[in-house]
């Protein structure tokens, strides 16, 4: 770790991976069904499949033949490695189930950001509780009243949020996440 250079805190689904994407797929697929990703507009997945079990929802999660399925978000591989090799330092935070965690860190992180280490993840339910310069992440809840400066990651569900008002910068991509964390680091420009 590089103590002199920011601490970036970066979510794993739906911020550097597009879990959504793959989940609507599955589920579609196995249960002929045509939900769109950009229907998914709020946190709760089994809104959107009335007539599946709960247990049916969340079933894909505990597979690792899922989890082999979900891809990086465009550009994340060049961004996140952009900052890592500018020094940057960079980890993983992310609130999720025990049972997913190897999978995501085998089949995710391992292959598509191999220079990320398991020492540079973290597995906490309030990332509130952890102390960084950046957040980047698409859950509103996991950025409220955080220390840190927050980058909402646009997703369906936050699509409709006032990031600015709530003192989040908004990013549509990671070029743009890129872009804002190189306006404060580099050109030390407010945005
Ligand atoms: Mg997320």
């Amino acid at each position: 770790m590089n103590k002199e250079m920011p601490v970036i805190l970066i979510d794993l689904d739906d911020t550097i991976e597009e879990l959504l994407q793959a989940w609507v797929y599955f589920l579609n697929s196995k249960y002929s069904m045509n939900v769109s990703v950009d229907d998914i507009t709020d946190w709760d997945m089994c809104i959107f499949y009335p007539s599946l079990t709960r247990q049916q929802v969340f079933e894909p999660l505990h597979h690792d033949e899922f989890w082999k399925t979900v891809k990086p978000k465009p550009d994340a591989i060049e961004y996140v490695e952009k900052l890592f090799s500018e020094g940057y330092n960079i980890f993983l935070c992310t609130s999720t189930d025990y049972r997913n965690i190897r999978a995501k860190y085998e089949y995710i992180v391992k292959r598509y950001f191999p220079y990320i280490k398991w020492s540079n993840v973290i597995v906490v339910n309030n990332k509130q509780m952890i102390q960084a310069d950046y957040l980047i992440d698409d859950g509103i809840h996991n950025l409220e009243n955080g220390n840190f400066i927050k980058i909402l990651m646009t997703a369906p569900h936050n699509r409709n949020y006032d990031a600015s008002a709530n003192g989040m910068l908004r990013a549509n991509s990671w070029k743009e996440v890129y872009e804002l964390i190189h306006h404060f680091e580099v050109e030390n420009t407010d945005i």
